[in-house]
């Protein structure tokens, strides 16, 4: 577990900047969703903090250490998608042991770290099926077990829940809060969706057009006088 500090972080494409000076410290053991309409540079973010790509300027400190430069594999970092990327002719079980076999961790130790890993995401029973048997919400419990079974300083979740209808979504965000409260884990959620990051996370961050232009406690969020953007987003301006 740890925290992660990124400050005045700027990524372009081109002459776009999908990132645009961005400052933010997400506190060890939180849940902080990241908020904002598509395209405002969430994901750019996110894939910054995991290490796919690097910044044009900026500091990214992970536990105090900084590591804008250090390879995503050296990083520790947990992810989950919201297309589940599991490997489609692996059972449950052996998919969430991949990250743990490519580590080189011992097989007997691998499997009981798999085990645990199930039991958290209450998928025990289903551990041979393949994902094609499996429901959305499973497949996303897997995908979550998979992140979490390396043991990571920090878990980024993009969108995690955007694939599945409405009920299973807020059953799953129940869920997801309780294996968050669990494990502890520094958490970091995308989401477009501003009821989910409501009721989900302890902090929230919306993004527009590249900027951080809110950030605080979601009552703060909700009672602070807020930019036009912000007022438009949350649903409060005419
Ligand atoms: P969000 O997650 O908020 O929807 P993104 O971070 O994915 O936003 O994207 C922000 C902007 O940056 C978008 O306009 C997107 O098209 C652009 N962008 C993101 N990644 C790339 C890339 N690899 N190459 C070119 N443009 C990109």
């Amino acid at each position: 577990m740890a925290s992660v500090e990124v400050r005045n972080l700027s990524r372009s494409f081109g002459t776009f900047k999908a990132l645009d000076d961005v400052s933010i410290s997400f506190e060890d053991g939180g849940f902080y969703a990241l908020l904002g309409p598509s395209g405002s540079g969430k994901t750019t973010l996110l894939r910054l903090i995991a290490g796919f790509g690097y910044p044009d300027q900026g500091h990214i400190a992970i536990g105090g250490e900084s590591v804008e430069r250090v390879p995503l594999e050296k990083r520790n970092i947990g992810m989950v998608f919201q297309s589940y990327a599991l490997f489609p002719n692996m059972n449950v079980f052996d998919n969430i042991a991949f990250g743990l076999d490519v580590r080189g961790v011992p097989r007997e130790d691998a499997a009981r770290e798999v085990r645990r890993a199930l039991e958290l995401v209450q998928l025990s029973e289903l551990e041979t099926r393949r994902p094609h048997q499996l429901s959305g919400g499973q497949r996303q419990r897997v995908a979550l077990a998979r992140a979490i079974v390396i043991n990571p300083r920090v878990l980024l979740l993009d969108e995690p829940l955007g694939a599945l209808d409405k009920a299973l979504r807020l059953d799953m965000q129940v869920e997801l809060k309780r294996i968050q409260r669990e494990v502890g884990i520094t958490t970091i959620f995308v989401t477009h969706d501003q009821e989910e990051a409501l009721t989900m996370s302890d902090r929230i961050g919306i993004l527009r057009a590249g900027q951080l232009v809110e950030e605080g406690a979601p009552e703060d969020i909700y009672r602070r006088p807020k930019t036009r953007f912000a007022a438009t987003f949350l649903g409060e301006a005419n």
